[in-house]
């Protein structure tokens, strides 16, 4: 049994890696939020309740999609997926809506594939669509990830935290080591719902890690753990988490 780690890349516009922000091209663009984020806390409630999410507000409530003005796009590119990806990816966006109350619409195909700047820069004036796409990480410094989430968020004239697009990448050198559909460790449909979560807004959890994995290879009580595999469908604390995210009315959305 082999279990393999999963990467949300944290991208907020307006943020070089240094800790002073600068202003983003344009009066009227996203706000830049003072100082660097600094990672939101780990929400235990004793197991199996844990959460975390990608980044919160100044009181604690999490940076969340706009849960009002119709569905979010997203756009997927399947070069390089599995038989069946497409199957595991409604599926796995109908659970995240009926968990969070956000709506996600697959609105075709795409031969596009993400660079690390996607979803960072309008086209025709609008955020880019959400995309989700598979390419091979071999040779790269995240060779052992299984997938790679990347959401962008802005800080609206509220001062909130807003999603407004996102990529995620499959690793294709890991296609063989999940099997096709839920149920059991390795699901890929537990991988594909592992990765909407930090869609929505979830950060990776720490597992106990591979040392402490029992007799059966289980890792982990949460599908937001870091070590994807030991579950195929969220768990108490994913659930909780992913409920908040759904939560708080309507967002403003800055232009890009
Ligand atoms: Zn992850």
């Amino acid at each position: 049994m082999r279990f393999v780690l999963c990467l949300v890349v944290i991208t907020l516009l307006g943020f070089s890696t240094a800790a002073e922000p600068h202003a983003p091209a344009g009066a009227a663009g996203p706000t830049p939020v003072p100082g660097a984020p600094s990672r939101p806390a780990l929400v235990t409630g004793g197991r199996p309740l844990r959460y975390r999410f990608t980044a919160t507000n100044s009181d604690g409530k999490p940076a969340r999609w706009n849960p009002c003005g119709g569905p979010h796009q997203v756009l997927v590119n399947l070069a390089g997926a599995q038989a069946g990806a497409l199957t595991d990816l409604r599926t796995g966006l109908a659970r995240l809506d009926a968990v969070t109350g956000l709506k996600f619409d697959i609105v075709g195909e795409t031969s596009a594939v993400p660079g690390e700047r996607w979803g960072q820069e309008g086209v025709s004036g609008a955020w880019p669509p959400v995309l989700i796409a598979w390419r091979s990480f071999s040779g790269t410094a995240d060779s052992g990830d299984a997938a790679h989430t990347t959401p962008v968020w802005v800080q609206n004239a509220q001062r909130r935290l807003v999603f407004v697009s996102a990529a995620i990448v499959f690793n294709t050198d890991d296609n063989g080591l999940y099997h096709s559909g839920p149920g059991g460790t390795m699901s890929r449909l537990g991988l594909v719902e592992h990765e909407l979560g930090h869609l929505a807004g979830l950060d990776d959890i720490p597992g106990p890690g591979l040392e402490q994995a029992g007799s059966d290879g289980a890792v982990g009580h949460e599908l937001m753990d870091r070590l994807v595999g030991s579950v195929d469908r969220y768990q108490t604390g994913d659930i909780r988490g992913l409920t908040l995210l759904g939560r708080g009315g309507c967002l403003t959305v800055p232009a890009p």
